[in-house]
């Protein structure tokens, strides 16, 4: 039995940009949030380091700054219209949460303390300026809390652990989602004026991630299987600190507070690269450098990592904390309490004392569905737009974050274009009406997954996950060229072919995680070919998309988004086929294309 549900606004996504865009729609429209995950469990409690505003509380600080290292740490990819909204809005942003009670770090007089941060700098690139905001290394935690409970103030209504697998979009016009929900296996198809998708990233495509397993991109791959274009899938982040093998995140806080890269020889091998900005250049620019360092046979005893040195003894005989300070164990203790002790837990480093080893790990999507900065979606790499659909937060790509993000921009890009795509979705549903639903629009996906449910292949998912997972590490990660990206998107393409043959063990209806996750895999997959497609198109090198193959930037030919569209689907199940590009041109306001210097 599947069951009926109407709402004005449908928010799909219980993260920050979720909550945030919940909380503006429900001032006047009726609002449902699905999510997958109980709300406080979303991957944005899990941000650390903080979030970026140029409020000045330590030093002089401007928004335009602010523009500017994000237009810069693109790699002028960005859309400098929507990166101006984001910088001058972060401003107004933070104080939102704080007045909803955030417990930011304060300074001795009272106002909100600030950090370093990666790119983020002085006077157009001068000197590392502090304008992360933050709660310790908990600031995602804090603001997630935070988020969460003024929506419970606000009577938001919410459908907690409900997987959504479907639009209901026709015509151009999105009508609602189909969700399953995943203690009873039952299906919901809930109807809306205006849906929003806010699901988060998908780092899961990648063997070594900071990202939850959650991650695994499903309602942006509905949304791509409908028709609608993914925009700049090529650029995925490689954050340079992840734990070493496991990839779990240690935040660029360390380097803010003064921690140093230190390879095989002892040496501190940034000032090398980027004399400036050193530790903190941006992240595209680190870890390219530690993959360089490797290959030139200078990771520690000669293998494939390199040292995050949080020692004060370190940070004080290189003077690396702001200001030249010196600091104390005592101090770092309480700036990264949360990051320290997972170096202790996870690799049994005693970081006061210790060097601690770590790796690129994949990161952050800047891909995603394309967007105005209201979070309306495109149609199209032209001027049209999906009537009723919205997209905000690492699922979307508005696009502020270019070719590579800042530190601390994610946090920022969830509550300022969170909050400007509820205040759309509101006006959009008092002046729209309820679009018809078509007959059984679950039935696409009910049958997606019967088809998994019956099927008697030969194959596993955890199987072909971890193919996936190894050939896109390998190959699509910070240096790709050619016969590398190639070859994964060979490798992809058999990968579909064999997801058509997958069992499962369990056959039952409650809490089917075997089938969900099966369901997962199949959209990592559609999201992967995306992803390999638009990299091997893009014949040169920027932010993070950097092909040995083609190392210059090529502002020429290549100062444009990329749009991936879905060709027709591949054969069994909902898997599609060929992947089509077009391209949209870059909105270049303020600053003119230049090198990037750190
Ligand atoms: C370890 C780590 C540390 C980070 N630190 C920082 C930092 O310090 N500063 C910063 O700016 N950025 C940071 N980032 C990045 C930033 O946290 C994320 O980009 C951001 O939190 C994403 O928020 P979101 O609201 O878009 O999605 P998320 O918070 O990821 O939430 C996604 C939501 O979508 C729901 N969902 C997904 N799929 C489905 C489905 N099929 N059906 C129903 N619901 C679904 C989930 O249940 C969840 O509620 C960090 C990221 C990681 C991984």
């Amino acid at each position: 039995m599947t069951q009926h549900h109407q709402f004005e606004a449908v928010i799909v996504g219980a993260g920050g940009a979720g909550l945030m865009a919940a909380l503006h729609a429900a001032r006047s429209a009726k609002v449902a949030v699905i999510s997958k995950l109980y709300p406080t469990r979303s991957h944005t409690g899990t941000a650390q380091g903080g979030i970026a505003a140029a409020l000045a509380n330590m030093e002089e600080d401007h928004w335009e700054w602010h523009m500017y290292d994000t237009v810069k740490g693109g790699d002028y990819l960005v859309d400098q219209d929507a990166a101006e909204i984001l910088a001058r809005e972060a401003i107004e942003a933070v104080i939102e949460l704080e007045h909803m009670g955030l417990p930011f770090d304060r300074t001795p007089d009272g106002r909100i303390e600030q950090r370093r941060f990666g790119g983020h700098t002085a006077e157009h690139g001068k000197r590392p300026v502090m304008r992360a905001c933050k709660s310790a290394d908990r600031t995602g935690h804090m603001i997630l809390q935070t988020l969460f409970q003024n929506c419970v103030k606000q009577q938001v209504t919410f459908f907690d652990e409900y997987f959504v697998a479907d639009l209901i979009l026709e015509d151009n016009v999105c009508r609602g989602v189909v969700a399953m929900d995943i203690a009873s296996g039952e299906m919901h198809v809930f109807h809306a004026k205006a849906v929003m998708l806010a699901t988060g990233g998908f780092g899961r495509m990648f063997k070594v991630t900071s990202n939850a397993h959650s991650l695994t991109g499903d309602p942006v791959a509905a949304a791509y299987r409908r028709g609608v274009p993914l925009e700049d899938m090529e650029f995925f982040q490689f954050h340079p600190t992840g734990i070493y093998r496991m990839g779990i995140l240690l935040s660029e806080a360390a380097r803010g507070e003064g921690g140093v890269f230190i390879n095989g020889q002892g040496e501190r091998f940034m000032e090398r690269y980027a004399p400036t900005m050193k530790d903190l250049a941006s992240r595209d620019v680190c870890s390219r450098c530690i993959y360089l360092e490797v290959k030139a046979g200078r990771g520690i005893g000669g293998k494939d990592y390199v040292y995050l040195d949080i020692r004060p003894e370190t940070i004080n005989r290189y003077k690396s904390a702001p200001g030249g300070r010196t600091v104390t164990a005592h101090e770092l203790e309480t700036k990264l309490p949360d990051i320290i002790e997972m170096m202790r837990i996870y690799q049994g480093v005693e970081p006061m004392r210790e060097p601690v080893p770590i790796q690129p790990t994949a990161h952050y999507a800047m891909g995603g569905i394309p967007t105005d900065s209201s979070g309306r979606v495109r149609a199209n790499e032209g001027p049209g737009f999906v009537t009723g659909l919205f997209a905000a937060g690492e699922s979307a790509c508005v696009s502020v974050h270019g070719a590579n993000r800042l530190g601390t921009n994610s946090l920022v890009d969830l509550v300022v274009f969170g909050r400007r795509g509820g205040r759309a979705m509101a006006r959009f549903c008092q002046q729209a009406a309820f679009a018809p639903l078509p007959a059984d629009p679950q039935a696409a996906v009910v049958a997606e997954l019967e088809r998994i449910r019956a099927n008697t292949g030969q194959e596993k998912a955890g199987a072909l996950r971890a193919e996936m997972q190894a050939i896109m590490m390998d190959n699509v990660s910070v240096f790709r060229d050619a016969g590398l990206i190639s070859a994964a998107q060979a490798k992809v393409r058999e990968l579909k072919e064999r997801f058509a043959h997958v069992q499962i063990d369990d056959k039952g209806r409650r809490f089917n995680t075997d089938l969900l996750e099966a369901f997962e895999l199949g959209c990592l997959l559609d999201l992967a070919d995306v992803t390999a497609s638009s990299a091997l198109a893009r014949t040169e090198s920027r932010g993070a998309h950097s092909r040995e193959d083609y190392p210059q930037r090529d502002d020429a030919n290549w100062l444009k988004h990329t749009f991936a569209f879905a060709g027709q689907p591949s054969g069994a199940g909902l898997a599609m086929g060929e992947v089509r590009l077009a391209y949209r041109p870059v909105v270049v306001t303020k600053f003119e294309p230049k090198e990037r210097v750190y």
